[in-house]
Order: C-alpha cells, then structure tokens, then sequence
C-alpha cells in the first residue's frame, strides 16, 4: 500500500541545507499496524507528514495504493489524501466552533458526499466510537478522550485506506490513553492500516511492526514477537 523508496526532506538554513530525512525506504502493506519510533527530532511527523500527502520529499519516490505522487499537483495530492487518508493527531484538532458531528462531517464535505448522507454517517460513526449521544456538542464541552474519540470518527468517516495517528495519546492521561490505544487496536483487526508515531516504546509494543527513526534514518524494523501470531495462538491452544 505505502512505497517510499529513498526519500529525503531537505530544508535550506541560510548556505546550509539540513538534511531532516536521509533515504527512507519503507514499504507497508495494507491491514498492517506499524509503530514508527524515535527520539523528539528524528523526523517521525516530517515522516507522517510525508506518507500523509501533507508534504512532499526532496527526492525519492513515493506510492500510495499504486499510485505515483511525485508528479502530482497540488491539487491532485489534496483529492488523494482526502479520499484515502484519515489523520488523528496528538491535540485533536478538532474545530472548535463546530459540533461533534459537524466535525466528524468535515472530511465528507471535502470529499464532495451529499448533507443527508454525510449526517448519517457522521451519526454513524459516532455511536462506533460510543459517542452516538454526543453529537452536538462542541469540542470544549467534551473531556480530551472525548475529543480523541471524535477525532478518531473524522478520521474514519470517509473509510480511509489508511490511518495516520501521530502521538494519539500524548494529551490524554494513561487511562484515557490505553482506552484510545485499544481503540486503534480494534480498528487494524478490522482491516484498517495504521502507521501510529510516537516517542514512547510502551505504545510501539502494541504494533505489528516496529520502525525506529534516529537522525532521519531507519536503524531498525522489526515484526513485534509478542503478539500472537496465528501460527503461536494454534501452539497455545494445543500445549
Ligand atoms: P519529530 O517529530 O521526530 O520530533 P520532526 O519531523 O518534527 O521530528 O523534525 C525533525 C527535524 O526537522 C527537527 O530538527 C526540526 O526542527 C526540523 N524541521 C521540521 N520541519 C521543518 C521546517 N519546516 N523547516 C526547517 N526545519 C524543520
Ligand atoms: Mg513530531
């Protein structure tokens, strides 16, 4: 589903040009759940916001679902990243003058879908995440893993082929966060990709894959050996 091959982000600083990321090659297929991890500066959100279609690599090559964006407008970028992409990040950014359906409509209203049918599914949606009884509530009325759960039905509304989460659960108390975490958890097991950033190995270790990022660069990738694979659930069940 994702293709980067050799991808840097550069920025120019006066003469000097800083090298953010430094020939990722990353490859995620789809229904994965894949931890990219790191140090604070290592370049996980320029990474996320790379995959997310938000911003475009210096160099490199990146696919999406078999579609080459190197050569696409603006334009073009911001219709596939509406289509197939649902972002969920660490401070909601949910707006704040309108509802909790409203907000949940928003990425349907990019996507060109008609009021009555995006209202539905909005509603939708929101009971999934439990919120059904929430709707009209603006986000300053509701608690921050309240707000996450509304973020997180934004993100999904437009059943997105992929699912970005960067630092989902860094503004929410460890409680809240493991809710939210299990959430996420549910969503992969029904078929979803999820590519979740964070600095914090506790959360990575809820992955199917762990990437670690140090200085732009992938030092490790690995299958997380903890989780039961079909092959070790069958071994636990005839032990
Ligand atoms: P992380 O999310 O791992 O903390 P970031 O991807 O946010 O790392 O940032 C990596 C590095 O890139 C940081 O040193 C940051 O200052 C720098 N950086 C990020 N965005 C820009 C930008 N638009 N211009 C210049 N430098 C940037
Ligand atoms: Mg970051």
């Amino acid at each position: 589903m994702i293709e980067l091959n050799e991808v840097t982000k550069s920025y120019a600083r006066g003469a000097e040009e800083l090298q953010i990321l430094r020939g990722i090659t990353l490859h995620i297929a789809e229904g994965d759940f894949v931890a990219i991890i790191g140090p604070s500066g290592s370049g996980k959100s320029t990474l996320m916001n790379t995959i997310g279609l938000l911003d475009s690599p210096t160099s490199g090559s990146y696919t999406l679902d078999g579609v080459a964006t190197e050569k696409m407008s603006d334009n073009g970028l911001a219709e596939l990243r509406n289509r197939k992409i649902g972002f969920i990040f660490q401070q909601f950014n949910l707006l704040p003058r309108l509802t909790a359906t409203e907000n949940v409509e928003l990425p349907m209203i990019y996507a060109g879908i008609p009021a009555k049918q995006r209202r539905e599914q909005a509603q939708r949606m929101l009971e999934k995440l439990g919120m059904g009884e929430r709707g009209h509530h603006k986000p300053s009325e509701l608690s921050g893993g309240q707000q996450q759960r509304v973020a997180i039905a934004r993100a999904l509304a437009i059943s997105p082929s992929l699912i970005l989460a960067d630092e989902p659960t860094g503004a929410l108390d460890s409680k809240t966060g493991i809710e939210v975490l299990e959430l996420i958890k549910e969503l992969n097991q029904q078929g979803n990709t999820i590519v979740l950033i964070t600095h914090d190995h506790h959360i990575a270790d809820n992955a199917k894959r762990v990437v670690t990022l140090r200085d732009g660069e992938i030092i490790s990738d690995q299958r997380n050996e903890m989780l039961p694979t079909p092959e070790r659930k069958l071994e636990g069940a005839l032990s």
